[in-house]
């Protein structure tokens, strides 16, 4: 059968150069990078090559990049160890839409203690910079806010936002870990100070993430132990992970541009198709201010679930915007806090794009899903309503 993985915000497929990349650091390069000896000193370069692969991606100096086991580890640790190594209280500034890697310490600060101030998004997923210049009139900040979002794509104003925190002399972290490989990040003309990866995002695989730390800027570690990371993170490095994420960083590097215009024209074919196709649709998320690989649409009378199964069977993969917990279908935080209405936000999929989805795939999906949709709203109960 064939298949078709538009799936690409939840993981992406590692690069077979990645994977070249890696395979010698399991072999013959096994050392620990911190040894003095010849075996430490081999692997050690390899290390420090991948940091300034990772650092020319983002325009960063190579002793900005912190590498971390996943996005998640970044995100904790850009926010509880800001926050912690503020001298004075300090407020929490986020949005209802991150991702629960961002979210979960943001309410686990709120329990104990720290304000913490969840800003509102708009029908488009957008957040208002009025709001958020009013919580950051309310004292100082760590701010926290992600630049493209994994559900609808929708990217916030970064440079607006990193602007007024600034301004009102905050700290102010993005989850970039959808936004990398897809836009152009350039922390030398942002002054963001803190900014989390992920290498499964970006044809790496999982388990390998990123934190950029600004020079000068104040972070109380996570993992306490060794001296690794400038001592800002112990634990031995996972060597061959980090070089396989400095080989796909040189690669997402090359592929924007070009392929990121290549990758939009396909998810534009695609929406367009749909539209064309299907009645009672709706896209989720501001169609303008989007990343290029991400469609998040609503098909109203029908769950998500049933349209993925039925996807599934056709070899073609996506995702919805809910999630089953405890065997009720729920719409995803993010759909909810746009304000989607119910009908549509149960039924809606995220189709993700990278750079290895071609024309082909596109038409096979939109040969295959308008009778699915035309099949299942036949046996929907709400779709005769
Ligand atoms: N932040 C965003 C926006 C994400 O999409 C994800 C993963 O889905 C993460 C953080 C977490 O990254 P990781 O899976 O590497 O922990």
């Amino acid at each position: 059968m064939r298949t078709v993985y538009l799936d690409n915000n939840a993981t992406t497929q590692p690069a077979p150069e990645v994977i070249e990349a890696m395979l010698p650091f399991f072999t013959e390069l096994w050392g620990n990078p911190s040894s003095m000896h010849v075996f430490g000193g081999q692997v050690r370069r390899h290390v420090e090559l991948a940091r300034a692969q990772v650092a020319a991606l983002i325009g960063a100096d190579p002793s900005e990049i912190l590498f971390t086991s996943c996005g998640t580890e970044s995100d904790n640790m850009a926010i509880r160890g800001a926050v912690e190594a503020a001298n004075a209280p300090v407020n929490v500034i986020t949005s209802r839409v991150e991702h629960p890697a961002v979210l979960e310490p943001c309410r686990m600060l709120k329990e104990r203690g720290v304000p913490v101030i969840e800003l509102e998004v708009n029908g488009k997923g957008q957040i208002r910079l009025d709001d958020l210049r009013l919580a950051l009139s309310r004292g100082r900040a760590v701010v926290s806010l992600m630049w493209a979002n994994n559900e609808t794509g929708v990217i916030f104003p970064m440079a607006e936002a990193t602007e007024l925190v600034k301004a009102a002399g905050g700290i102010m972290h993005t989850d970039a870990v959808q936004a990398a490989g897809k836009l152009p990040i350039d922390v030398r003309r942002l002054p963001v100070d803190l900014l989390s990866l992920s290498g499964h995002k970006l044809h790496a695989p999982k388990g390998i993430g990123v934190l950029f730390i600004r020079r000068g800027t104040r972070i109380r570690p996570l993992l306490l132990g060794g001296h690794q990371e400038n001592g800002k993170r112990g634990g031995t490095e996972n060597v061959p992970y980090i070089v396989g994420l400095g080989r796909a960083c040189e690669l997402a590097a090359r592929a924007l541009g070009d392929e990121t215009t290549r990758v939009a024209a396909l998810r534009d074919r695609l929406q367009a198709g749909i539209l064309a196709a299907c009645p009672d649709v709706r896209v989720n998320g501001d169609e303008v201010q989007r990343l290029p690989n991400t469609l998040n649409i609503s098909f109203q009378y029908i769950e998500g679930e049933s349209i993925l199964y039925h996807l599934s069977d056709c070899g073609i993969a996506a995702s919805s915007g809910s999630a089953c917990t405890s065997g009720s279908l729920e719409p995803s935080h993010v759909i909810r806090a746009m304000g989607v209405p119910f009908m549509a936000a149960h039924g809606s999929i995220r189709f993700s794009l990278s750079r290895y989805n071609t024309a082909a795939d596109i038409e096979y999906v939109l040969e295959n899903l308008p009778p699915i949709i035309k099949k299942l709203r036949a046996i929907s109960p709400f779709a005769a309503l």
